[in-house]
């Protein structure tokens, strides 16, 4: 799966990548957001969900302690965007409360910081991006998945004839 790759040198830039990112994004996806505590994934989610257009960034927060915020604009096209993290996860009662399945029920775009917490199943597609301390204000950001989530859109867009049935 083709993944690719930057470092950034500030917060800001990292949320510039956000919004570089959610202009391929399409919903049904799940971006799942993988590193270390202050690897920059609520910075990261940021750019993503105010490039989305839900959200304005000083509006998006870390889900730490509620676990989700939820966002959403009436469009067109209407869109749903979940921003979970699942750093505080405990126990099954909490899980009850995020209710995930509901969250995955319709398309929308669902962004989790700690997915690592939780076996997810779902045939929605995923990008996932890992997040690297790289000393001082740098980070790696690698994205793997985002190329073949826009691929269905054009292969639809512009239909492969199917193998004729022998
Ligand atoms: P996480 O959600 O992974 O725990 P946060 O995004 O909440 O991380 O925090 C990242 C912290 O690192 C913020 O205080 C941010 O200002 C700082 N920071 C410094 N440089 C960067 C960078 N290049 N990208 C993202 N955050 C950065
Ligand atoms: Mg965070």
């Amino acid at each position: 799966m083709a993944s690719e790759e930057i470092l950034t040198k500030s917060s800001e830039e990292t949320i510039q990548f956000g919004r570089a990112i959610a202009a391929r994004l399409a919903a049904p996806a799940l971006v799942l957001l993988k590193g270390d505590l202050g690897a920059g994934k609520t910075t990261l989610s940021k750019g993503i969900i105010s490039g989305l257009g839900v959200a304005r960034e000083e509006e998006v927060t870390s889900p730490t302690f509620t676990l989700v915020h939820s966002y959403k604009n009436q469009g067109p096209p209407a869109l749903k965007v979940f921003h979970v993290d699942l750093y505080r996860l405990e126990g099954t009662h909490d899980l009850e409360s995020i209710a995930l399945e509901d969250l995955l029920a319709e398309p929308a775009v669902v962004i989790i910081e700690w997915s690592e917490r939780l076996t997810l199943r779902s045939d929605w597609p995923i990008v996932r991006i890992e997040l690297e301390h790289q000393g001082g204000d740098c980070r790696r950001i690698r994205v793997t998945g985002l190329n073949e989530l826009i691929a269905p859109a054009r292969a639809s867009a512009f239909p492969i004839p199917s193998k004729k049935a022998t």
